[in-house]
């Protein structure tokens, strides 16, 4: 039979998937046989699968034809019940393969052929650094064989892998190794039989030259698991840490949730050509480099706790995922909020001693709120606003967003909240029992923790809200509070209107639910004494506490506290303690009541979010002030304006608090992110915000410039070469405490032409025998100016280390405008770095290192405009997005994402950002990926 290649498709409006339009697979796959020959050039796949009528589906009538899944696959044969069929017998497009079905039980034999060398998309089979690797989630797997590519589709898979030994002397798939054989010309062969059922986006192989280090241990029941990390040789030196990570998630899943690891054998292996961070491929998880490899030369502390969380996230999809899995792709939250929240609260055990050290598990918290706000709020405030459960999509690769990932980890949060960790334990071991081995629904995930709570006082029609709509809720507090009886009241208004996705959906309509909020709430006296009052609209009995959780479910709703004593005149709120619902919160607190929080807050949450309001008040008063100053005002220091002094004052005795754990003290010191300080702004002006936000770090920088040198003294004793590196949180605590110092010293000298800072920061530079004191020193160097020599040393020291010099390229990207260094310079700089030998084009680290970080995280930077009106860094972003959309639609989809708020922009920068995504669409032969992104973006 002559071999057929799929045509590529013609460019055209991609169709539109609905949630509601979701139905029962025609037919079932009981399992998978599969063959592969390896060959970069040209692998052969041979396939069979066991197919039967869905006993769900009608009993009655004519069998329906069989359709499958493929793309860029070159079929050169299918048979069915093993006779061959003919080119007349079957319909072939470039994307599906339409069987006719014989019996209601019936094999698919199919064999096709794939080029992985040539696939750029590192989705399906792909050839990294001469080794194999597979990507199928989400749709991946159609990229490998024809196949009912969709996740309620779970089957038993038995994998031969074949290739030439000297080239692929390892050969990995899911499961357990059952054979192994020597074959002639040099080749060999292994075969690998998964016992899980699964669904094809688990599937995985690896093959090619690489190295392992192995631990055991015995689970909970007494068995013994090895555990394997895989890398390539160079890298063996820097497995440890994840080895670590995996057995502590290990020990950790089954003290707090009661599952144990249900594989004999538990592989890892790192590739550094990877869309995402990792996949948690059954038994075989494949990771991103970034976040494996790491030793204290090469990765800095928030790698090391960005490799413990991965190494976490994905292990504890075994449960959460892969033995329970989604039903369609409109659940993913199901798996991925519910994991994210494992993981962080895995995070916050390990940093926190299981909970030991409150400060530590808040300063944990803190970094996911903080997290959540600069990209998830960000994302509920655009064109691509959808709720966790999306109704639709183009593209489900662009559905992998902060919104399913981290408010999905924030609504599960609330439902531990609302259920108590018990309950909620109860909820969930309710889950896992009824579930396990299916295909659910986030409906099925909150009816188990609900049916296992019967008594809970939680109605969950209303909870399910958080599911089915987007948009983060605007809550406004007001306060009464009545002196003589000692009654304070909260009036509560909930907003939620219609926003991104949505619009379009809703055509119009704003009929939104109002949701049920989880809300904690405590009073305080004027002087920050915490007080006792009584509660009487919480459903609970009425009991004297301190603080009280709210079930706030009304658009309007008012909650009375009784019992303040006589002698105060006034009280303060402290309200959503804990972050304990992803709302924004609106209460018009005095500079002195926050103030009083920021000293007294019993919740080191709040505490740190009065900090926070603090420094939002000042750069929003420097804001409106600079909005109405030509540039040229602004180029002079803090000309003009006098930053407030009671806010300095303050900010000076936090910090010289010895009470307070330096890690605590470092995020009360840092300033709202640029995206965060977005959240309340009506028009973005880059220059002006970036602005603000400089001025009132110099202020910072001068008020305790006094100080910073001995606060940076009092760290040594806690950190090397006193003490042995460890990159755990208290240490790292002290470490990014003094780097913050560091940076506020120097920026406080900034006008010294020898400053001492600037010796101390070289010094440390030369001196650092660990990545992060190294990557501080030089990103306090080249904070003001490019400090090139120190750079060029870098480069020279690391240019064979790619993930070393991801942080270089980051750090040119994201260096901001400056006295010294004009927004062309930074474009210039960012072109001239493409051009990098360390650079890999078609890397997606480099592509993030480089041009995400600057597309994104360079605010001033990006964003401005030339004299003359032109914005050659749009231009820039049109050309680089387009051409890496021809070779990696996902990389180049999450690049284009970064202009999609253009419309919350001052007018020219607007238009401007307008007409480059207008020209970003007009491009011939986009992506499904991109094309959804800029669709979106411009309706
Ligand atoms: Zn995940």
């Amino acid at each position: 039979m002559a071999a057929q290649a799929a045509v590529p498709a013609q460019a055209d409006r991609s169709p539109t998937y609905w949630r509601q339009a979701y139905q029962v697979s025609d037919y079932l796959i009981e399992s998978v046989s599969l063959r592969f020959e390896l060959d970069p050039v040209c692998t052969r796949v041979s396939a069979t699968l066991t197919v039967y009528r869905h006993p769900a589906a009608a009993q009655t009538g004519a069998l329906p034809p069989l359709v499958l899944q493929g793309e860029a696959l070159t079929l050169e044969r299918v048979a069915i019940n093993n006779v061959e069929l003919a080119a007349t017998d079957y319909t072939l497009t470039e994307t599906s393969l339409t069987l006719p079905v014989p019996a209601a039980h019936f094999t698919v034999q199919t064999t096709v052929t794939l080029a992985p060398a040539q696939n750029t998309s590192l989705m399906g089979l792909y050839v990294s650094n001469h080794n194999f690797f597979t990507q199928c989630e989400a749709e991946g797997f159609r990229r490998i064989t024809w196949f009912l590519d969709r996740p309620d589709i779970m089957a038993r898979y038995q994998v031969r892998l074949e290739a030439n030994q000297a080239d692929y002397p390892v050969l990995l798939a899911n499961g357990n190794l059952v054979a192994t054989a020597l074959l002639p010309n040099g080749r060999h062969a292994a075969e690998w039989q998964d016992p899980f059922p699964k669904p094809s986006y688990l599937f995985a192989l690896v093959a090619g030259q690489l190295s392992c280090v192995e631990s055991t241990i015995r689970t909970q029941s007494g068995a013994e698991k090895q555990l394997q990390i895989w890398v390539e040789a160079r890298d063996l030196d820097k497995t440890e840490h994840a080895m670590q990570s995996l057995i502590r998630a290990i020990h950790w899943d089954e003290q707090r949730f009661g599952r144990e690891l249900d594989l004999d054998r538990f592989m890892i292996v790192a590739v550094s050509d990877f869309n995402m961070g990792a996949m948690e491929n059954k038994g075989l998880n494949i990771f991103n480099t970034k976040y494996v490899l790491a030793n204290p030369a090469i990765a800095t502390d928030v790698d090391f706790a960005n490799i413990e969380s991965v190494v976490g996230h994905e292990y504890f999809h075994n449960w959460s995922g892969n033995r329970v899995t989604c039903r369609d792709w409109f659940q993913l939250s199901l798996k991925e909020g519910l994991t994210v929240f494992r993981d962080q609260e895995f995070s916050m055990d390990m940093a926190s001693d299981f909970g030991a050290q409150p400060l530590a598990r808040a300063v944990r918290r803190i970094e996911d709120v903080r997290a959540l706000r600069s990209t998830q709020f960000v994302e509920d405030a655009g064109p691509m606003a959808h709720p966790i459960r999306p109704d639709s999509y183009q593209e489900i690769s662009n559905f992998y967003t902060a919104t399913v990932y981290e408010k999905g980890a924030e609504v599960i949060r609330m439902l531990q909240t609302l259920l108590g960790p018990v309950g909620f334990r109860r909820g969930m071991d309710t889950y896992f029992a009824r579930h396990d081995g299916q295909a659910v629904t986030c409906d099925d995930f909150v009816q188990a923790l609900a049916d296992a709570n019967p008594e809970s006082q939680v109605d969950f029609t209303q909870f399910k809200h958080w599911y089915s709509q987007a948009g983060t809720p605007r809550v406004t507090v007001e306060q009464h509070f009545d002196a003589a009886t000692g009654t304070i009241r909260l009036d509560l208004t909930q907003r939620c209107p219609p926003v991104g996705i949505e619009r379009q959906q809703m055509a119009g309509s704003t009929d939104k639910q109002p949701y049920l909020i989880p809300l904690k709430v405590a009073f305080f006296s004027t002087e920050g004494q915490p007080l006792e009052t009584a509660c009487f609209q919480a459903a609970a009995a009425e009991v004297i506490q301190h603080e009280h959780l709210l079930q706030f479910t009304q658009a309007k709703q008012s909650f009375e506290f009784k019992g303040v004593p006589a002698k105060h005149l006034a009280v303060i709120p402290s309200l959503g303690r804990d972050f304990s619902a992803p709302i924004s919160l609106q209460y018009p607190y005095s500079q002195q009541a926050l103030i009083t929080l920021l000293a007294h807050d019993t919740d080191p949450f709040n505490r740190w979010e009065a900090g926070q309001q603090l420094f939002q008040q000042e750069i929003l008063r420097l804001y409106t002030w600079a909005q109405e100053q030509d540039e040229a005002a602004l180029s002079r220091h803090a000309a003009g304006v006098e930053v407030n002094a009671a806010l300095l004052a303050v900010v000076a005795q936090l910090a010289q608090d010895q009470t307070l754990a330096p890690a605590f003290r470092e995020i009360s010191l840092t300033l709202p992110s640029f995206n965060v300080l977005t959240e309340t702004l009506v028009v973005i002006d880059p220059a002006r915000l970036h602005w603000a936000r400089e001025t009132l770090r110099a202020a910072i920088a001068g008020a305790v410039a006094a100080h910073w040198e001995t606060l940076i003294q009092q760290t040594s004793p806690h950190l090397p070469p006193v003490v042995a590196y460890a990159p755990n949180a208290e240490q790292a605590g002290y470490r990014a405490w003094r780097n913050l110092c560091l940076q506020y010293w120097v920026l406080a000298e900034s006008e010294l032409v020898s400053s001492p800072a600037r010796v101390l920061a070289e010094q440390q530079y030369w001196a650092a025998t660990n990545m992060t004191d190294r990557l501080a020193a030089l990103s306090v160097l080249t904070q003001e100016s490019t400090a090139s020599e120190i750079l060029t040393d870098f480069a020279a020291q690391w240019q064979h280390e790619p993930l070393v010099m991801d942080k270089w390229f980051s750090l040119q990207a994201m260096a901001a405008p400056s006295a010294t260094r004009s927004p062309v310079a930074i474009l210039q700089a960012v072109e001239h770095l493409l051009q990098h030998s360390a650079y890999s084009p078609r890397n997606p680290n480099k592509i993030y290192a480089l041009l995400l970080r600057y597309f994104a995280n360079n605010p001033a930077g990006f964003h401005w405009q030339s004299v003359t009106g032109e914005t050659p860094s749009y231009d820039f972003w049109v050309a680089q997005v387009s051409a890496i959309d021809a070779f990696n639609p996902q990389v180049a989809a999450r690049l284009a994402r970064t202009l999609e708020q253009w419309q919350r922009y001052v007018a020219p920068l607007a238009h401007a950002m307008q007409r480059a995504l207008q020209q970003l669409q007009q491009q011939p032969a986009l992506s499904k990926d991109v094309r959804e992104v800029v669709e979106k973006a411009l309706q």
